[in-house]
């Protein structure tokens, strides 16, 4: 099989021209009213393909069946679940996505690649060490000025593909798959106006991860916590004895928490964190905001007692901070999708044994942030994340190796075929 006969490389090539950039100071859903534009692409592009239910909705969710080719009874006596690849449209704020001009360099040489619309940036293997494994064979790149959007619509441009696939091979027996494109997953807000009912699948993967092998199913769970620190006001002029600077305690408080361990840049792997993100205020009143992220979720309220306990102490240790009242605040932003997809070990299975027979060696790595995959799990559809290629992401250096997409395709494949 020549995966490539079925358009992946061209596929990207063509979607990463339409600028889909989303906005996460817009208040609208779909945040920018441009990504619909690519929406509207794959409509027809799913339609011209045969998949004849393939809807946009005024969200931007696109949403297709490719249908089963083996009879209704045979789907309920093997107890096929209806399993959904997923990606998202839209690229991210960081970096332009206006006037992108894919490049395909046909056989990467191993010599750095100097991007011809910004000589400055310059992609090489040594400093991207997985480049080595795409000499002699084809990689894609931007032209310097712009991302390039593989992210993620190198996991758009493999879905496609499947179909394409598929549709053209009738011979191959497979129950009915579900795909489904979103909006807006680079601001987070992806999985909020999901019709769940309509996609009607057991359980989703989103083509939506980086190197060769890569198998995402666990992500941070994560709380914000807001703590409020109320001081005693007072004129200057006459404050003596009486004044609490809110200001100063909050000052005392950042500064009482643990400076080389707790914190994102002193963790990794398994490891959680507390983080201040903001501050703001005066001397009567100063709100400090933390995300809070560990694995276990239980962790959680673990470390938002003990954030309590520091801010605590530092009050009481001190005789002119005794009358300031403090006050937490948590908001819960996500969980970690693990705990849910657990509860359906199959899922995994039939990923890791189409890897096993695609010749890929799985590497399951817990994700140290949130996906749209972690949001859609506790949505009600399970979902884990599969490898595309997609290399230095949101960036102008961002590039893809065609192979990699090509052995994605292959993954998915061997996964819904029934032998
Ligand atoms: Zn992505």
């Amino acid at each position: 099989m020549e995966w490539n006969a079925f358009g992946v490389a061209e596929r990207l090539m063509r979607y990463v021209q339409i600028d889909t950039q989303s906005d996460p100071n817009s208040t609208s859903f779909p945040s920018t009213e441009k990504q619909k534009k690519l929406a509207q692409v794959l409509l027809s592009e799913l339609k011209e393909i045969g998949l004849e239910d393939a809807t946009m909705d005024d969200n931007g969710y696109v949403m297709a069946t490719i249908p089963a080719t083996i009879a209704a009874e045979k789907i309920a006596a093997l107890q096929l679940p209806i399993i959904c690849f997923c990606a998202h449209i839209d690229t991210a704020p960081d970096c332009s996505g206006t006037n992108v001009k894919p490049i395909l360099h046909q056989q990467y040489t191993g010599a750095p690649i100097v991007l011809p619309d910004d000589p400055s940036q310059v992609i090489t293997i040594e400093k991207y060490p997985y480049l080595k494994n795409f000499i002699g064979k084809e990689v894609i790149t931007a032209s310097g000025r712009t991302l390039l959007g593989s992210d993620d619509k190198a996991g758009v441009a493999i879905i496609v593909s499947l179909a394409a696939y598929l549709m053209a091979n009738p011979a191959i027996q497979h129950g009915p798959i579900k795909i489904l494109f979103t909006p807006d997953e680079e601001v987070g807000r992806g999985a909020d106006h999901i019709d769940f009912k309509k996609l009607n699948a057991d359980f989703g993967y989103t083509l939506d991860g980086g190197a060769l092998g890569c198998f995402e199913m666990e992500s941070f769970s994560a709380d914000q916590l807001i703590l409020t620190i109320d001081g005693v006001m007072a004129h200057p002029g006459s404050a003596k004895g009486v004044m609490q600077n809110a200001l100063k305690i909050a000052a005392d408080i950042i500064a009482a928490f643990p400076k080389e361990t707790w914190c994102p840049e002193h963790t990794e792997g398994k490891q959680g964190f507390v983080h201040p993100t903001h501050i703001e205020g005066g001397a009567e009143q100063v709100k400090i905001e933390f995300l809070i992220r560990d694995f276990d979720t239980a962790n959680l309220e673990r470390y938002e007692t003990r954030i309590l306990e520091i801010a605590n102490a530092v009050v009481q240790a001190n005789p002119n901070y005794n009358q300031a009242k403090l006050q937490i605040q948590v908001k819960q932003q996500y969980r970690n999708m693990k705990e849910i997809i657990d509860q359906h070990p199959a899922m995994v299975e039939l990923a890791l044994s189409a890897y096993k027979k695609a010749g890929i060696a799985p590497v399951i790595e817990p994700i140290r942030g949130g996906t749209d995959g972690s949001r859609m799990s506790f949505m009600g559809l399970p979902t884990a994340n599969i490898f595309t290629g997609m290399q230095a992401i949101h960036s102008k250096q961002e590039w893809i190796g065609v192979s990699d997409m090509q052995q994605a395709l292959q993954v998915l494949a061997y996964m819904v075929e029934i032998n």
